[in-house]
């Protein structure tokens, strides 16, 4: 057995675990394998061993991998910060983007979305903590941008992607996590397609799958640390 099949499954198994901790059902967690900067041959590994959701945050990178990935049923999710001059490349290649915050860049991925390609899947990134000179919405502004993206075709609001304030303190992580759960919760009465509350990464996924996420997104804890040699950036 591959080593990345090793930890493919250890980190189900934690899923599992917090999903039984939490009162949830099997399976109400997604795992999406963060895999920026290692190579294709890695995620092909990955996938031959079960995974199908990759997350990259690189355009360049990730439409290298997916042309060298073509052959594979793999579901790409964009979760990087957007450029302007990225945006056709991102529409045309991914089925998901999770970092939308700002409504020139959700207009040009609608109108670059393919006719003949299903609508893109969009979360928009909230800003939890209201960290200065962050990526995201601010909580305050939420509702006011989700309509904003509702009303444009091509995309379908899917849910919310947050990354909490660093820090290792439980209490704090917690409380950052309930907020981003409530406002998924009100979010989902207002649009039906929101299903998707994507929070938690290698060191805080068992608080944050407690707490609500729908999804994890794991790059360390099933790739390995990302270093200089297997970076691009
Ligand atoms: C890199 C990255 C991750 C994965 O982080 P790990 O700590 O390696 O699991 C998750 N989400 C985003 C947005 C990232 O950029």
């Amino acid at each position: 057995m591959t080593d990345i099949k090793k930890r493919l499954i250890s980190i189900k198994k934690s899923i599992h675990r917090a999903e039984d901790t939490a009162n949830r059902s099997h399976g109400s967690v997604e795992l999406l394998a963060v895999s920026k900067t290692w190579a294709a041959d890695t995620l092909r590994q990955a996938n031959q061993a079960g995974q199908r959701l990759f997350g990259e945050n690189y355009v360049q990178e990730a439409l290298k991998k997916i042309t060298e990935l073509i052959d594979l049923n793999i579901e790409w999710h964009f979760i990087g910060p957007i450029q302007s001059n990225k945006t056709k490349d991102i529409a045309t290649h991914f089925h998901w983007v999770q970092s939308l915050d700002r409504l020139k860049i959700a207009q040009r991925l609608a109108q670059q979305r393919p006719k003949n390609m299903p609508d893109l899947n969009v979360c928009i990134q909230v800003n939890i903590d209201n960290e200065t000179s962050k990526s995201g919405i601010l909580p305050a502004e939420l509702f006011s941008f989700a309509q904003q993206i509702s009303k444009l075709d091509n995309l379908i609001l899917r849910g919310l992607m947050i990354i909490p304030t660093k820090t290792t303190d439980q209490k704090q992580q917690r409380i950052s996590f309930k907020k981003a759960c409530t406002l998924f919760e009100k979010l989902a009465e207002k649009y039906p397609s929101v299903d998707t509350l994507s929070m938690g990464m290698s060191a805080d996924m068992i608080l944050a799958i407690e707490e609500g996420s729908t999804m994890v997104r794991i790059g360390t804890a099933l790739f390995g640390e990302r270093t200089l040699r297997n970076s691009n950036k």
